[in-house]
């Protein structure tokens, strides 16, 4: 088991050299807390309460904040993880941008509310690649912002990436979005 794991480590560690290529991460409690520690320590401003596949937002296991609640679905952050590693690091960072919203009280228009947290994830992505050694981060997020654009509430997908490339390019000073 553990001779696995240093394996494991190794071959991550080889993977995450290669430039172009980044592991997708596995969704577990462990990996999100981690996550929820990175964020914290960088952004402040909010502490939320984060749950994992608990309907306390929504019964969509999705992505969402309500309050100081943030509520993640694991099965859905590992699906963009496959297509998009280290991307469900930006969609955490894009959910905590939205208690700051609330705490502040700060609404914009649609797609504004949600582009300006795009920006939020899109800074953390600056902090992400240039603090904690997560290469690829911010193409990873810029890539998935683009792809899951299209509705009304939260922009074209052109808009979410542009906003997402706005917040990697505050060098990682999130308030430059608000
Ligand atoms: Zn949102």
């Amino acid at each position: 088991m553990k001779i696995k794991t240093l394996i494991t480590t190794a071959a991550l560690a080889a993977s995450m050299l290669a430039a172009s290529s980044v592991s997708a991460a596995q969704i577990t409690y462990q990996f999100l807390n981690q996550t929820h520690n990175e964020i914290r320590n960088w952004a402040g401003y909010t502490n939320p309460r984060v749950y994992y596949d608990r309907a306390v937002c929504s019964s969509d296991m999705t992505a969402y904040a309500c309050g100081q609640n943030i509520q993640l679905g694991t099965r859905f952050l590992q699906q963009i993880e496959n297509s998009y590693p280290l991307a469900s690091k930006f969609v955490f960072a894009h959910e905590w941008g939205h208690t700051i919203q609330f705490k502040y009280n700060i609404y914009s228009r649609a797609p504004y509310q949600e582009l300006q947290v795009d920006c939020v994830g899109g800074a953390f992505t600056y902090y992400g690649q240039n603090n904690l050694g997560y290469r690829g981060l911010f193409q990873s997020a810029q890539g998935l912002a683009y792809a899951i654009g299209g509705d009304p509430t939260h922009g074209t997908g052109s808009q979410r990436a542009y906003y997402t490339r706005q917040g990697y390019n505050t060098g990682g000073n999130l308030v430059s979005c608000f």
